[in-house]
C-alpha cells in the first residue's frame, strides 16, 4: 500500500462496476477525498452504458469503519468541488455554520446523490460497517453481508441521535433502530437480515460470488426498467416519511454537534477513532 494507490479503485466486469474503498489500512474510514472518488466513480459507472449494475465493496478487513475521525489523512478543513448541495464552502466558516455546509454537502447530500443513481447499486459487506459505513451501505440498493459482518451507529456516545443519513427507522423498523441507537451495540449480518436490512447472509469466501451472481440476474433487465423501478421505491420510500424524516433529523443532528462544541471539547464530545472504539464500538 503506497500513498499513491487510489482510495476508491474502479474496475468493470462484464455488466458489473466494481467500485471499492481502498484505505484498508483505516479501515476504510471515509474522508473527503474518498468521497469524491466514490461520486467519481459513480459517475462514470451511470455513464457508461455497457454498465447494468454498481457494485460497492470495501478493500482489506472491513467494509468501512465510518467517517474519517482521526487518520493522518482526516481532511476536515480542505475545500473541494461541491456536487451535493448549492451552498457555500465550509472552509472560511466557523462554528455550525461550517460543520452544517460541510454534512449537508459530503454527508447527508451526498448520500441522497448516491442513492438516486439511476442504476441499481449492491453493498457487499464484511467486516466491520459501522456509522458512516452504515451510510454507504444503506445508500445502496441491495445489500449482500459475509457472515463475518457487524453493523453499528454508536453515536449516541458522543451525545448525536444517529449518523447524518438517518435511514434507521426505515432500513430497521423503529423498534430495533431504537435499540441499536440506545445501546450502540455492534448487531450481526443475520440480526441485520432478521430485521429486513440486507438481502442475503452468505459464507464470507462466497460473498463476491454471490454479490456479482445477483447484479448477472438483475443485468439481464432493460436498464430504463431497472431505473424506473429503482425510482419508484426510493419515491415510495420518500413517501413514507424518508426523505422529510431525515431532514427534520440532520437539524437534531447538528443540534447536537452544536451541543458539544458549546459545552466541551469539540463537536464529537471529545471522542475519536481510539475511545470510540475502547467505548465498545
Ligand atoms: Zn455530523
Amino acid at each position: 500500500m503506497t500513498d499513491t494507490e487510489p482510495v476508491v479503485r474502479y474496475e468493470r466486469h462484464g455488466a458489473i462496476a466494481l467500485v471499492t474503498m481502498n484505505r484498508p489500512q483505516y479501515g476504510n474510514a471515509q474522508n473527503s477525498v474518498m468521497t469524491y472518488a466514490l461520486d467519481a466513480a459513480f459517475e462514470r459507472a451511470v455513464s457508461d452504458d455497457e454498465v447494468k449494475v454498481v457494485v460497492l465493496a470495501g478493500a482489506g478487513k472491513h467494509f468501512s469503519a465510518g467517517h474519517d475521525i482521526g487518520t493522518p489523512g482526516r481532511d476536515v478543513h480542505v475545500p473541494y468541488d461541491r456536487k451535493a448541495v448549492m451552498w457555500w464552502t465550509h472552509t472560511d466558516k466557523e462554528g455550525a455554520d461550517a460543520r452544517y455546509a460541510r454534512e449537508m454537502e459530503v454527508y447527508l447530500g451526498m448520500c441522497r446523490r448516491w442513492r438516486e443513481m439511476p442504476k441499481p447499486s449492491i453493498a457487499m459487506v464484511h467486516g466491520a460497517c459501522v456509522a458512516g459505513g452504515l451510510m454507504l451501505a444503506w445508500v445502496c440498493d441491495l445489500i449482500v453481508a459475509a457472515e463475518d459482518a457487524f453493523f453499528a451507529d454508536p453515536v449516541v456516545r458522543m451525545g448525536i441521535p444517529g449518523v447524518e443519513y438517518f435511514a434507521h427507522p426505515w432500513v430497521l423498523g423503529p423498534r430495533f433502530a431504537k435499540e441499536a441507537l440506545f445501546t450502540g451495540d455492534r448487531f450481526t449480518a443475520r440480526r441485520a437480515y432478521e430485521v429486513g436490512m440486507v438481502n442475503r447472509v452468505v459464507p464470507r469466501e462466497e460473498l463476491q460470488s454471490t454479490a456479482f451472481a445477483l447484479a448477472e440476474r438483475i443485468a439481464a433487465m432493460p436498464s430504463f426498467g431497472l431505473a424506473l423501478a429503482k425510482r419508484a421505491v426510493n419515491q415510495c420510500e420518500d413517501q413514507m416519511g424518508m426523505r422529510p424524516g431525515m431532514d427534520s433529523v440532520f437539524g437534531l443532528h447538528h443540534v447536537a454537534h452544536a451541543h458539544n462544541a458549546e459545552t466541551g471539547a469539540d463537536s464529537l464530545a471529545g471522542m475519536d477513532a481510539r475511545s470510540m472504539k475502547s467505548a465498545g464500538a
